[in-house]
C-alpha cells in the first residue's frame, strides 16, 4: 500500500525558512528593546505618580511645619513694643543716668528671662545701645554701637526691623526684631528682642524631618543638617556679598553656595533637588535627590522649604520599573511560548489532517480495489470451475483414451495372443488325443502325465487371460503400485514377444511402492518395453535395461534399449497423440501420450534421453509411497 507522497509535502523551504530566520534575528532584540523601554516607563510612571502623592502629602507637611515656625516667630513679634509701655524705659532715653539704667536693666533682664528670649535691649536713636538684659554678662551689648544693624536703620525709621544675624559681640546667630520707640509721635529709641530659633532645628532632627529655612538673601538660617546652615540656595551677586559683608549679617561666615547637582522645578515651589551625598543615610549612593517644597513665611521675607528624600521613592520605582520589564520579558515569553505550541498543534493538525485524507483516500482506493478483487476473484471462480468442469472433461476423455489406448494394445496383441492361446490349444489337443489312447492301451501313467501337462497349458492361459483382464480394467489416479510387481506383470503380458527375440534383461532397480494405480503402472511399461522390443527388432543382440534409483522422493526408472535409436525430426514429434513411425496396424501413436500424462496425473514425469552409445532410454520418475529421508548435506 503507497500513500500520496504529495499529501505529506512540506511548504516551500524558500517560503518557510526566509520569516522565521527575519523572526529568530529581530526577535530577541526586539523583546529585549520593549523590556527596557516598558520598563523606564513603568520607572517614570512610577516616580511620577510617586512624586506626585509626596508632593501632595507634602504640602500638607510643608504648612504644618511653616505654620509652627510662623508661630515660634510671631509669638515674639509684641515684645518689643511692650517697653513702650514701660515708663522707665523712656526715662532712660530722655535722662540717661545710672539709676534709670540699672532700672531698665533689671526690668530687661526679668523680661527676658519670663520670654524666654535670648536678649532684649533698648537703643537710642544713634544706635547706641543704652540697657540690656544681658547687662551681667562679660559679653553685654551695654554701650555697644549697632546702628550699623540693618534691624535698628528700619526700626528707627518706624518700620519694624527684621533681621536674622549672627552677633557682632557674641557671634552667635539670633533673631532680631526691632521696634522704634515713640514718645508723642517721635521716635526717642529703638527696643530690641533677640530670640534664638535652635530649638525648631532640634524639633526636626528629633522628628527626622529635614527642612531649612532661607532668608530674604537666600541664605540658609535655620537647617535640620548643620552643614547646610548659612549657605546660599540661590547664586549671590557681588553686590549683595558685599552689602552683606559691610552689614556684618552673618558676621564672616564665608557664604558658600549650596550648589545641587541637579536641579527641576517640577511645579510653583516644587523642585527636585540631586545633592551630592555626604550623609550617612546615603553611604551607599553617590547622590541623594530630594522633593524641595517651599512656601513663603508670613510676616517675614523668609522661606520655608521641605525636603523629602525621594531614595525610597526612587528605589520602589526601580523596582516597578523591573517588575514591568520582567512582566512583560514573562508576557513575551508566554505569548511566544503560547504562539509556538499554537503552530506546533496547527501543524500537527494539518498533519493529522493530511494523514486523515490520505487515510480516506487509502481506503477509497482499497474499497474500489477491493470491489475489483471480488469481481476478478468471482471472475477466478468461474475460471476455476470451467477449469474444473474442463480438467473434468478431459480426465474422462483421458480414461476414456486410457482406456481405448488399453484396448488398442490389446487389438495389437491379440494376433500374439491368439498365438500364445493356440499353441496350449493345439498341444492340448494333441496331447488330449494321446491320453485317450494311452487310456485305452492302459498305459495310466503316460496318460497322467499328459493330464498334468494339459492342466498346465490350462493354468498358463488362464494367467494370460487375467493379465489380460487386469490390463483392460479402468485404473484410478489415486493407490500404490509395487516396482517389482508392475515389471513383471508386463513382462508377462509381452511374454511371447520378449521370447521371440532372445532378450538379455539387465533388472537393477529395488521393488519399491509408488504413488500411482497398479494397473496404470503396468499400463505405462507395457508401452515402454513394448517400444524397446520394437526398436530392437532388427537387433541381433538385442539388450534391454531397466535401472532405478532414488531421487529427491521419486523413483527414477530409465527403461534403456539398444534398438534404433530415435532420428532428429522423430524426436520432435515423440510425445505428440497419434504419432507413429510404425507402418500399418502395428502403431497408433498414443503410447507415449498416454503414459506421459498417467505419470504425470500422479506428480510424476515421463522423459526421453538418447544415449551417445546408441539405443533409447525412457525415464520415468514417480512419487515413492514412503520415501528414503534425504541425506543431511
Ligand atoms: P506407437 O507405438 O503406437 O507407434 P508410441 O506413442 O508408443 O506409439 O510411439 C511413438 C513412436 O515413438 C513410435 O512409432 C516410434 O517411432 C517411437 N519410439 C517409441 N519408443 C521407441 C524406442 N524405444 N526406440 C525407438 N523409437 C521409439
Amino acid at each position: 500500500m503507497k500513500c500520496d507522497p504529495n499529501l505529506y509535502r512540506a511548504a516551500p523551504p524558500s517560503l518557510a525558512v526566509k520569516p522565521r530566520l527575519i523572526r529568530h534575528l529581530f526577535l530577541p532584540p526586539l523583546i529585549i528593546i520593549l523590556m527596557i523601554g516598558l520598563g523606564y516607563i513603568g520607572f517614570w510612571t512610577s516616580e511620577h505618580f510617586g512624586i506626585r502623592s509626596l508632593s501632595e502629602n507634602g504640602q500638607r507637611q510643608l504648612e504644618l511645619h511653616a505654620r509652627t515656625v510662623e508661630s515660634e516667630i510671631s509669638k515674639y513679634t509684641y515684645l518689643p513694643s511692650l517697653l513702650e509701655l514701660e515708663t522707665s524705659v523712656p526715662q532712660l532715653l530722655a535722662d540717661p543716668t545710672p539709676e534709670h539704667r540699672q532700672t531698665v536693666n533689671a526690668y530687661l533682664e526679668g523680661l527676658n528671662r519670663r520670654s524666654r528670649s535670648r536678649a532684649i535691649y533698648v537703643m537710642d536713636t544713634t544706635g547706641r545701645v543704652m540697657a540690656t538684659s544681658n547687662w551681667r554678662d562679660v559679653d553685654s551689648y551695654l554701650g555697644e554701637d549697632l546702628s550699623f544693624r540693618a534691624y535698628f536703620q528700619k526700626a528707627v525709621r518706624g518700620e519694624p526691623g527684621r533681621f536674622y544675624g549672627i552677633g557682632s559681640t557674641s557671634g552667635e546667630p539670633g533673631y532680631y526684631l526691632a521696634h522704634g520707640l515713640e514718645e508723642h509721635g517721635k521716635i526717642i529709641g529703638v527696643a530690641v528682642v533677640k530670640v534664638r530659633l535652635e530649638a525648631l532645628e532640634e524639633r526636626w532632627q528629633r522628628a527626622r524631618l529635614e527642612a531649612f529655612v532661607s532668608d530674604e538673601n537666600g541664605i540658609i538660617i535655620l537647617s535640620s543638617d548643620p552643614a547646610r546652615r548659612l549657605k546660599s540656595v540661590v547664586p549671590l551677586s557681588d553686590e549683595t556679598k558685599e552689602k552683606l559683608a559691610r552689614s556684618l549679617q552673618y558676621y564672616w561666615f564665608p557664604l558658600n553656595e549650596l550648589q545641587p547637582l541637579a536641579r527641576e522645578t517640577l511645579a510653583d515651589g516644587v523642585e527636585k533637588l540631586t545633592f551630592p551625598a555626604n550623609s550617612e543615610l546615603s553611604a551607599d549612593d553617590d547622590s541623594i535627590s530630594y522633593l524641595a517644597q517651599t512656601r513663603p513665611l508670613s510676616d517675614t521675607p523668609w522661606n520655608f522649604t521641605l525636603l523629602t528624600p525621594l531614595q525610597d521613592l526612587r528605589r520602589e520605582a526601580i523596582n516597578q520599573g523591573i517588575l514591568v520589564a520582567v512582566a512583560f520579558a514573562l508576557v513575551a515569553f508566554l505569548l511566544i511560548a503560547w504562539n509556538e505550541r499554537r503552530k506546533v498543534i496547527a501543524t500537527r493538525l494539518a498533519a493529522r489532517e493530511a494523514l486523515q485524507e490520505a487515510n480516506n483516500q487509502l481506503e477509497r482506493r482499497i474499497t474500489e480495489r477491493t470491489g475489483d478483487l471480488r469481481a476478478s476473484n468471482e471472475r477466478l471462480k468461474s475460471q476455476i470451475r470451467e477449469r474444473r468442469q474442463a480438467e473434468e472433461t478431459l480426465r474422462r476423455a483421458q480414461d476414456e483414451l486410457v482406456q481405448a489406448g488399453k484396448l488398442a494394445a490389446i487389438g495389437q496383441m491379440s494376433t500374439s495372443i491368439a498365438h500364445e492361446l493356440n499353441q496350449p490349444l493345439a498341444a492340448m489337443r494333441t496331447l488330449s488325443g494321446n491320453t485317450i489312447r494311452f487310456l485305452q492301451r492302459g498305459q495310466l501313467d503316460v496318460a497322467s502325465t499328459n493330464l498334468k501337462t494339459i492342466n498346465d497349458l490350462i493354468d498358463r492361459m488362464g494367467r494370460i487371460t487375467a493379465s489380460l483382464r487386469s490390463f483392460a480394467r479402468r485404473g484410478d489416479n489415486e493407490g500404490q503400485a509395487s516396482l517389482g510387481k508392475a515389471v513383471d506383470a508386463a513382462l508377462q503380458l509381452l511374454g511371447a514377444r520378449v521370447e521371440s527375440i532372445t532378450l538379455q534383461l539387465h533388472r537393477q532397480f529395488s521393488d519399491v511402492q509408488v504413488q500411482i494405480d497398479q494397473t496404470r503402472l503396468e499400463q505405462i511399461l507395457v508401452n515402454l518395453i513394448g517400444n524397446a522390443l520394437d526398436a530392437m527388432q532388427a537387433q541381433p543382440a538385442p539388450q534391454l535395461w531397466l535401472e532405478g534409483e532414488e531421487f529427491n522422493g521419486k523413483y527414477r526408472l530409465r527403461v534403456r534399449d539398444n534398438g534404433h535409436g530415435v532420428d532428429a525430426e522423430t524426436r520432435k514429434h515423440l510425445f505428440e497423440p497419434f504419432f507413429t513411425t510404425k507402418p500399418g496396424e502395428q502403431g497408433l501413436g498414443l503410447g507415449l501420450t498416454l503414459s506421459a500424462s498417467l505419470a504425470a496425473a500422479t506428480g510424476g514425469h515421463l522423459g526421453v534421453e538418447h544415449p551417445a552409445s546408441g539405443g533409447t532410454t525412457f525415464v520415468l520418475s514417480l512419487p515413492l509411497v514412503s520415501p528414503t529421508p534425504a541425506e543431511p548435506i
